[in-house]
């Protein structure tokens, strides 16, 4: 039987060991460093299974160009580089990779609300530049007895919650699906006004979908207070950039770190960089060693599942039950 054919959009680690070994005797893999369809359009046609990690977007159109495909998987939890709707006309498997990084995304959050906190970047920076002065910071507010705001309340957002409870850290929630005491996280659920108010810290945890694209915008910007900080590890387009940096021009906000600004990578020079209340990461939350083996392993088991007749383990599509080119 000829091997099927797997083309991997794009990657950001130095192997594909993993991924060969995976697929060993069933596919080949096509490797390619793409961003957009344009670039990854002429290796598609023929392909059996897509592997993606931020290429895209993946759209209809893309999924007509590539009609034995029968299953695109994700190598991380986002899917909002792959319109899902319209796979699940097209009959396309959709997987994602949904736990490879809970803890690592948790402790990055947990690392950059300390930071903003306890004004670490900023007196490192001031450190080097040469000046040993405690009042440049000032002020500073103790965290213990703050209150954390969380805006999605899944995997990461929990885990966000049973970290900031240790600091002793006040708990509230946003989320329209999960209730209070759910899942057994001390928290307490209220709206998203209420969040923004009262929240010393807002932390962003909902996927990027319709519903939450800009919903850190002027007027929710406005709603928190003067002396609050914005986390964001979910993803850029959630927040409005340029609502953001008027904010902070203004004063509205305190300041803010952005492991995932919008766009990304995030041009230099741009308004956001260079200020002494911002800290930016460059998408580096879900990494650790640990996480890099899960990720990496994900996503080509998926495609082996699918390419072998199994139904694999973490559909983000599950109406395609049935009816897919898969026959599963
Ligand atoms: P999850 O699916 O477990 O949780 C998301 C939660 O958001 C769900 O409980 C859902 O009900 C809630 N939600 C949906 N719509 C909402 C809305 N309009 N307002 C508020 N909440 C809403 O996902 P997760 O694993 O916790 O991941 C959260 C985010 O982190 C995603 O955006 C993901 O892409 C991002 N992420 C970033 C990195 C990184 O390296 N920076 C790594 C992994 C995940």
């Amino acid at each position: 039987m000829a091997k099927a054919k797997v083309v991997l959009t794009d990657y950001v680690w130095d192997s594909l060991d993993v991924e060969k070994k995976t697929l060993e005797g069933l596919a080949e893999l096509v490797p390619l460093k793409t961003k957009t369809p344009e670039e990854f359009l002429p290796y598609i046609e023929d392909c059996d299974a897509l592997l993606n990690t931020y290429a895209g977007p993946i759209t209809a159109e893309v999924m007509a160009r590539m009609p034995g495909c029968k299953i695109i998987a994700r190598y991380g939890i986002g899917v909002d580089t792959i319109d899902l709707e319209a796979a699940t006309k097209a009959g396309i498997i959709v997987t994602n990779n949904p736990t490879y990084c809970i803890e690592e995304v948790a402790e990055h959050v947990m690392a950059l609300l300390l930071a903003c906190a306890r004004k670490v970047v900023f007196y490192d920076r001031l450190v080097r530049a040469g000046r040993w002065e405690l009042a440049p910071g000032k002020p500073i507010f103790r965290m213990a007895g703050s209150t954390l705001g969380l805006v999605g309340f899944g995997h990461i957002g929990q885990q966000v919650a049973a970290r900031a409870t240790a600091f002793g850290m006040r708990v509230l929630f946003f989320d329209p699906v999960v209730e209070e005491g759910q899942h057994g996280v001390k928290a307490k659920k209220a709206d998203l006004r209420e969040v923004l108010s009262e929240a010393d810290f807002v932390s962003l945890h909902p996927p990027l979908v319709p519903q939450t694209r800009r919903m850190i915008n002027d007027e929710t910007l406005r709603q928190m207070k003067p002396t609050a900080y914005l986390v964001n590890c979910a993803r850029g387009p959630i927040v409005d950039t340029d609502a953001l940096v008027r904010a902070l021009d203004a004063k509205i906000i305190a300041g803010c770190a952005l492991d995932t600004p919008d766009p990304e990578p995030l041009p230099d020079p741009h308004p956001l960089r260079g200020r002494e209340n911002v800290i930016i990461t460059p998408h580096a939350a879900w990494y650790s060693e640990q996480a890099m083996a899960g990720l990496q392993a994900g996503a080509p088991s998926e495609v082996r599942r699918v390419l072998s007749g199994q139904w694999p383990v973490n559909v983000v599509n599950p109406a395609v039950k049935g009816k897919n080119r898969a026959g599963l």
